[in-house]
């Protein structure tokens, strides 16, 4: 297998989620790394930690903003002057339509939606969830290079044993309609904490909160942890909270190291996007509530009086 990950990154730092696709890749042979963008050959060392043994820069500010054709073009050039077999991608809105427009360039087979990978006698195996998330299907490919994506969370984006990477410039040719959209203009959500997605301790609320200003019990006991916050579809559907929250089937799949549930049942289609958390803590009042079933930790109490006490005693300790 010769394989290659492409990196996201945000500013000047790499994507959670792509360093985890290419740990997870370095345990099943050599992989490359390839980041593109402006000045994003600074972060080429910061990818070998992770288990790249070559990384494949890109560097142009003409790249900066994220737009995906350009980048086709940079990684069908990568894929062919470097024979690689399969290429890796974690889960975005710009990682998506990378691996999309390059799977019909390359004229490549593309699994999405993926949650694990393995290496079968020689070949290589996707595994996806189906039926609601309840199975895992083994997926393959009949030809190569193999495409892959991968749901975000699904592996942990732990610094391997990776010490120095190659770092190899590439100078790609740019189809003419690569470089026909453009961005006009760019709106940064303000948050004060992490992002879901790279929060290490998530706090989510779900209709037990009881009414949509009670989620400043989740947001005060998220910033005393250092935390995100979550939401279930029922509350984000009740325009509680907003979707970008929104964790399960049809919203994120995370895997932080610490989920605190407060008020949330449980349901199947929530369980799906956290049950790979680390540790678990639920605060429901129902002693029946699914959640307990699958939970490290379980409080049978009422939010309204646990979760204050709870974040005036995590303050106590942090300033402690
Ligand atoms: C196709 C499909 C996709 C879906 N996708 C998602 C998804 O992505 N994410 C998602 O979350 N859901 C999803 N759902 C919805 C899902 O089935 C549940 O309806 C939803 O997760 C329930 O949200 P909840 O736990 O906030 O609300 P509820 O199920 O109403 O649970 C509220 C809980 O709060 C407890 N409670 C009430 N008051 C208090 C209190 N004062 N203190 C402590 N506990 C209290 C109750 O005992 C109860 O267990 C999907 C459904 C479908 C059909």
């Amino acid at each position: 297998m010769n394989t290659v990950v492409f990196v996201e990154h945000h500013g000047n730092e790499l994507q959670k989620g792509s360093l985890g696709v290419l740990a997870k890749a370095a345990q099943l042979g050599d992989v490359s790394a390839v980041l593109i963008g402006g000045g994003v050959k600074s972060l080429a060392s910061e990818a070998a930690k992770y288990g790249a043994k070559k990384v494949h820069v890109a560097e142009d500010d003409s790249l900066e903003p994220p737009l995906p054709q350009a980048r086709v073009d940079v990684l069908a050039k990568v894929v062919q002057d470097g024979g690689y077999d399969t290429v890796l991608f974690a889960n975005s809105v710009l990682a998506a339509d990378i691996a999309a427009g390059l799977a019909a360039r390359l004229d490549a087979g593309l699994n999405w939606d993926l949650v694990d990978v393995e290496s079968r006698d020689g070949n290589l195996v996707g595994k996806r969830p189906a039926l609601q998330d309840s199975v895992l299907v083994d997926v393959g490919w009949k030809t190569t290079p193999r495409l892959a994506l991968f749901r975000a969370g699904s592996f942990d984006a732990a610094p391997t044993d990776g010490g120095e990477a190659e770092i190899l410039d590439v100078s790609a040719e740019f189809e003419e309609h690569s470089r026909s959209a453009k961005v006009v203009d760019h709106e940064q959500e303000q948050s004060s904490g992490p992002s879901i997605e790279d929060a290490d301790i998530i706090v989510a609320g779900g209709r037990g909160l009881g009414a949509p200003e009670n989620f400043t019990l989740a947001e005060e006991l998220a910033r005393a942890l250092g935390g995100a916050v979550g939401a279930t579809r029922a509350v984000v559907d009740a325009g509680w909270y907003p979707y970008a929250a929104q964790i399960g089937q049809t919203g994120k799949v995370v895997s932080p190291k610490l989920y605190v549930a407060l008020g949330i049942s449980g349901a199947i289609q929530h369980k799906v996007g956290m049950q790979s958390s680390n540790v678990i803590v639920a605060i429901n009042k129902d002693a029946n509530a699914p959640i307990f079933e699958f939970s490290d930790l379980g409080v049978v109490g009422d939010v309204h009086e646990i979760v204050p006490k709870l974040t005036e005693l995590v303050k106590q300790r942090k300033g402690a």
